[in-house]
């Protein structure tokens, strides 16, 4: 299950939008303050956030480009009419989508659908292919095969991989790669991620002492090292 994180200060619009979210089968965590929305957003690491541009406390965007230093997040943001027009297109760094208020929520609903399933790596599907065929992902048959040879994964490796190949190159923090592998018995532990990304470098790479493939960011997380090919 997918938890949805929204921000917003008025607290009938928040309590609607929550409703809408959790009909639609989301976990919805709620707060009207930018600094809490900061703290959970690392803390619990949603699936995505929706974030009202008007808070109180501190202004959206600042609280979209701090989300952003940690974590991949996805972002919706509430935003009041054209006048915020500009602050839009300052967006751009952070959010992922914006609604502009007064908005349908069944609107607002399909959205946060929309970018989950862009976000979801499971959604991909078929075969895919990185680094001039070093490494092939075949979602269907859920196989790995790596310079000719199938890998045997575990169900968090292959989560794992699968999360990071969503979008070679990109950073994904490990926060953000518990949230993306639960669903898989996943521990939620920082540290477990370590460790399973060595086990995950013994199966793929061909020196797992300098990896190639699953690439260490210093201060941010781990990404895919090998680019995708065109096919
Ligand atoms: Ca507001």
């Amino acid at each position: 299950m997918h938890t949805v994180l929204v921000v917003e200060d008025e607290r009938k619009l928040r309590e609607l939008v929550r409703g809408y979210l959790e009909r639609a089968g989301f976990a919805v965590l709620t707060t009207g303050s930018g600094a809490e929305a900061i703290q959970l957003g690392q803390t619990v690491a949603p699936s995505l956030v929706v974030l009202d541009l008007g808070l109180p406390d501190i202004p959206g965007e600042e609280v979209a480009r701090e989300l952003r230093t940690t974590t991949q997040v996805p972002i919706l943001m509430l935003t009041a009419k054209s006048a915020d027009e500009d602050r839009i297109r300052g967006l751009e760094l952070g959010a992922d989508d914006y609604v502009t208020k007064p908005f349908v929520p069944r609107e607002l609903v399909l959205r946060v659908q929309a970018i989950l399933r862009r976000h979801d790596p499971q959604e991909a599907g078929g075969v895919r292919s990185f680094g001039d065929g070093e490494l092939v992902i075949d979602e269907d048959r859920r196989e790995v095969t790596v310079r000719d040879t199938t890998a045997a994964l575990t169900p968090t490796e292959w989560a794992l991989l699968t999360a990071l190949a969503a979008t070679p190159g990109r950073v994904y923090s490990r926060a953000e790669l518990i949230n993306r592998t639960r669903g898989y018995e996943y521990e939620g532990y920082e540290r477990t991620v370590d460790s399973h990304v060595k086990n995950l470098r013994r199966k793929l790479e061909e020196d797992p002492r300098v990896p190639r493939i699953v690439e260490t960011v210093l201060g941010g997380g781990y990404r895919l090292g090998l680019p995708r090919d065109r096919t």
